[in-house]
């Protein structure tokens, strides 16, 4: 095996997705958007009355529901399909935003998310991005970024890319609906946000995207050349 398995944690709006994205097609790796997992489980949660206090309803909710991550060819990265429909733009809707956290706190749903995330990365070449890809899902991973940024400046680039997708929501607003997600993520008793001990925390509150790209890419070139030279030696 010469290929590695990169996750990146950490808050919402530190920039997570765009650098995992941009890192896995510079090193030609699947990305596993796992928050979009979690997003398209509350999406069908949402669709089909699905009582958070019902366990028997979520458990049959969960074992019809089917993600999978498609390349979209235009854009060469991987949209999510829920029960074979792309829901890569209705995931992203504040709707959707306001409730995630209280889905994603449910073990049932956490154990078949991660099953599935676990199913996806059995080959490496991943780069995945969420909350507890260093922690639970790859405890193993080769290289683990643990991204940390400003609330401030979260809260701007989030509410510049909700603006891209024509939803203009008040910044105030944008940081609230952060912070309370993040207090919620950090103090679910299950699989709660947290940095693994061996990651590399990255502050991207004064760098800009390209650099912050360029900082993972630098960190995993190390570990993908000594992966080849363990695999040439064996
Ligand atoms: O990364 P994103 O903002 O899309 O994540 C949405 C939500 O999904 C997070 O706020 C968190 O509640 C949940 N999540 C999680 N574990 C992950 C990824 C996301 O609990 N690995």
């Amino acid at each position: 095996m010469k290929d590695i398995i990169i996750t990146i944690d950490g808050h919402g709006g530190c920039g997570k997705s765009t650098t995992a994205k941009a890192v896995a097609k510079a090193l030609g790796y699947m990305y596993i958007d796992s928050g979009g997992m979690y997003r398209a489980v509350t999406l069908y949660f949402q669709e089909n009355y699905i009582q958070l206090t019902n366990l028997k309803d979520i458990k049959k909710a969960l074992a019809a529901i089917d993600i999978q991550f498609i390349c979209n060819p235009t854009t060469e990265t991987n949209e999510i399909y829920l029960n074979r429909l792309n829901v890569e733009e209705k995931i992203r809707a504040m709707d959707i935003t306001e409730k995630v956290s209280q889905v994603s706190a449910i073990q049932a749903v956490r154990d078949t998310m991660v099953h599935l995330q676990q199913k996806l990365g059995k080959d490496k070449r991943i780069v995945m991005d969420g909350r507890d890809g260093g922690t639970t899902v790859f405890p193993h991973a080769d290289l683990k970024i643990f991204m940390t940024a400003d609330i401030d400046v979260r809260a701007e680039r989030r509410q510049k890319e909700l603006m891209e997708k024509d939803q203009l929501i008040d910044f105030d607003e944008v940081k609230k609906s952060l912070l309370k997600r993040d207090l919620m993520d950090k103090t679910r008793e299950v699989s709660p946000l947290r940095k693994a001990e061996d990651a590399i925390e990255l502050d991207t509150t004064h760098m800009l995207f390209h650099e912050q790209v360029e900082e993972v890419l630098n960190l995993a070139t190390p570990k993908i050349i000594e992966m080849k030279q363990q695999n040439s030696a064996t």
